[in-house]
């Protein structure tokens, strides 16, 4: 029977279609590569609560938050703050809202304060709230101190930095300190004031190295005794008040010069006022610290140190950090907080 045939092959070709469509519809589909879905297995996500466990599995929480579990800072109750400020490195992120210091304001500003090359982390708060015109502006202003009280939020300077040791309006010398390795600077190289030893030598070599470069240097203020210093300081006050006095000269306790590593230097034919023009000023600015002294009042850094430029004032602090100082083109106050005081408290 023909017709019989003609069905039979109109069933089997049927039956082979829908096979074909089975097979088609089993086959695996390849599709866009799934988000990372983070292994929700994980013992450390398996031990959070069921609701962030979810949120895990939904992927509202991700690789990024996963990756904090593990930190010793990570309290689970901050999770959804983490996961809110990812734009935050990870540890900083951790800290920065367990001590509920970024929110939805700061956020864009503390961004950028954090990415400051020398940001420092305890400080952060005081970034926050100093108000100046640049981010770098408010970490120098911080770091040097300078959001502190002058002479008042004062503590003790730490001597075990040795030659390091930073004196300014806020760090003052323990009581009758007075360095033990004290010499007397030879008349030849102007006041016969004193020095310790160390800075001495050094001084000594720069001064031949900027004869020898046709200079002529001539120190006409050393070492400064606590007792020195208070005669100087009360002079100034009464010529010209204590706000003026405090812009060109420490208290007493607080002045450089009692370290003993310090030399006020002129030329034989400037003074204080026109010394910044002398050929003597460029070449000790330019060479200082290859014997270990920096310029510790630069040009431009009043609002970071505290004091007026002062282009004879060089505070000898080693050669190796004094390479450092002059290289970062940072104050000491700044440099001290950055490298030297907050590595200790780390
Ligand atoms: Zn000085």
């Amino acid at each position: 029977m023909k017709r019989r045939r003609l069905l039979t092959v109109l069933s089997v070709i049927a039956i082979l279609l829908a096979l074909f469509d089975l097979a088609l519809w089993l086959w695996p589909k390849k599709e866009a590569a799934p988000p990372a879905v983070v292994e929700t297995a994980d013992p450390l996500i398996k031990a959070l609560s069921a609701e962030n466990q979810q949120k895990f599995k939904e992927n509202i929480y991700g690789s990024e938050e996963k990756a904090l579990l593990a930190d010793n800072n990570f309290i689970e109750a901050n999770l959804e703050q983490y996961a809110r400020y990812r734009e935050f490195p990870a540890a900083l992120r951790l800290r920065l809202v367990n001590d509920g210091i970024v929110n939805e304001q700061n956020k864009d500003l503390l961004l950028q304060i954090v990415q400051d090359p020398y940001y420092i982390y305890e400080k952060t708060a005081a970034y926050l709230s100093a108000e100046k015109d640049t981010v770098r502006e408010r970490v120098e202003y911080v770091n040097a101190g300078r959001d502190k009280e002058a002479y008042v939020d004062v503590k003790e300077a730490d001597l075990s930095k040795g030659i390091l040791v930073n004196i300014n309006k806020y760090y003052h010398f323990p009581e009758g300190y007075s360095p033990d390795d004290l010499v007397q600077i030879d008349a030849k190289y102007g006041l016969q004031s004193y020095l310790r030893r160390e800075a001495y030598a050094a001084y000594e070599e720069m001064d031949a190295a900027a004869t020898a470069d046709g200079m002529r240097l001539l120190i006409v203020s050393a070492y400064r005794s606590y007792d020195k210093q208070v005669s100087l300081y009360n002079s100034y006050v009464a010529n010209d008040g204590v706000e003026a006095a405090d812009t060109y000269s420490a208290r007493p306790g607080h002045s450089d010069h009692q370290t003993g590593l310090v030399v006020d230097v002129l030329s034989p034919t400037t003074d204080f006022s026109d010394f910044y023009q002398s050929p003597e000023a460029k070449w000790l600015a330019e060479n200082a610290h290859k014997y270990g002294f920096i310029m510790r009042y630069p040009e431009g850094k009043d609002d970071v140190t505290g004091y007026e430029y002062e282009a004879w004032h060089f505070r000898y602090i080693g050669r190796e950090t004094a390479a450092k100082v002059y290289e970062s083109g940072l104050t000491y106050d700044e440099y001290y907080a950055y490298y030297i005081e907050s590595r200790t408290n780390e």
